[in-house]
């Protein structure tokens, strides 16, 4: 394959699904329906199926749906919450925005939170855990789900990056007590603009989290509590029914992406993405450490193929988390290992000949 190997090539959902995608569109266009309507209540319950949970409550993105959960269990000040080290800011700014403080663990060799080393920072003050299920593999949720037991905290997944991974035959979204899911464009089930949404098997939970994304109102213009207005819109769930639809066939689309991969970078000095044996990853990312991470970046950056770093700056060293400088995972080897992610392209609509020249260009780096 000739040409720019792009890291995620998001105009290809519209050209596989175009005609599905206009259908959905025109049919929210003319109901004169644009919030909280028949595709809202449609897509939660397939979504919830989906999960295999009872309740699914959909968001304006995924930050919102990590706050509201975190608001509808009444975490806030003065309450500390576990989140993982390396992930997206928004698991921190969640805990943030409710008035709680993020406790961070470094990863374990699956790049997620380790449960190994989350009983020890557990203080009379924990509330709950937040599982961040990163690049699309979930963290290792039975050992999570003991701990939480054994002191009585809340287990809440961050699911932004992982809609339809497994943990021991069970899917994201039904790990815990409740998770929390993004639509962004470019996660594995994106929309045409920002969503989210919460899934969870507790029906009050799930009431207290649409009463607080829908003004603090069960009834319009009746209002017990001081919510917000985050919910997700007619035309992006009717166009994620449509995107639902495809999912599964997608994720096998980027299992053999990562197969390829997994066999193509075989015997180079870099460390490939581990799977823990009770998890089936959906692979949002296929991520590789390497010493010579940059030097790396720069060779497939000159053969064209691009890559990006997830996450560059760690969320303890952000200027938003200024008090976390001196935090253990800040610095030493969690540092370190941080500056030796790499992100190769991805996606379900990554043709092999374009996997085999991103190995072909990442072994010629190492030839030289
Ligand atoms: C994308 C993402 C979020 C936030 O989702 P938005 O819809 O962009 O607000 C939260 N957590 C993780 C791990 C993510 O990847």
């Amino acid at each position: 394959m000739a040409g720019p190997v792009p890291f995620l090539d998001l105009k290809a959902t519209y050209r596989e699904l175009g005609p599905a995608l206009e259908e959905a569109f025109r049919r929210v266009m003319v109901s004169g329906h644009y919030i909280m309507g028949p595709e809202l209540a449609a897509f939660e319950e397939e979504f919830a199926r989906y999960c295999g949970v009872d309740h699914c409550v959909g968001t304006g993105n995924g930050l919102d749906a990590i706050a509201l959960i975190l608001r509808a269990m009444g975490i806030g000040p003065g309450d500390e919450v576990i989140v993982p080290s390396n992930t997206f800011i928004a698991t921190w700014l969640a805990v943030s925005q409710v008035g709680a403080v993020p406790v961070p663990i470094p990863p374990d060799q699956f790049h997620n939170l380790d449960p190994d080393r989350v009983e020890s920072a557990v203080t009379p003050r924990t509330r709950a855990i937040i599982a961040v299920h990163l690049y699309g593999q979930t963290a290792r949720m039975s050992e999570l789900r003991s701990i939480a037991e054994r002191h009585h905290l809340r287990l809440i997944e961050d699911a932004a990056q992982a809609h339809g991974a497994t943990c021991n035959g069970q899917r994201a979204g039904s790990l815990g007590d409740a998770a929390a899911f993004s639509f962004y464009p470019g996660k594995n089930l994106g929309a045409y603009g920002d969503g989210g949404a919460v899934t969870t098997g507790d029906a009050n939970l799930a009431r207290q989290v649409r009463r607080l994304g829908n003004y603090g109102s069960d009834r319009k213009y009746e209002h017990v509590e001081r919510g917000v207005n985050s919910r997700l819109d007619e035309l992006q769930a009717a166009l994620l029914r449509v995107r639902l639809g495809s999912l599964d066939d997608w994720t096998a689309r980027r299992r053999v992406v990562a197969a390829r991969y997994l066999s193509g970078l075989k015997n180079l000095p870099l460390s490939l993405p581990a799977t823990a044996p009770e998890c089936e990853p959906v692979w949002h990312l296929f991520v590789i450490e390497s010493e010579s991470r940059d030097a790396l970046a720069a060779h497939l950056q000159s053969e064209q193929i691009q890559t990006l770093v997830h996450y560059p700056i760690p969320a303890a060293l952000q200027g938003a988390y200024s008090e976390f400088r001196q935090h253990p995972v800040a610095s030493g080897q969690v540092a370190e290992r941080h500056r030796r992610l790499l992100s190769l392209p991805i996606g379900p609509h990554l043709p092999p000949e374009a996997v085999d020249r991103v190995i072909a260009g990442v072994r010629e780096h190492f030839r030289r």
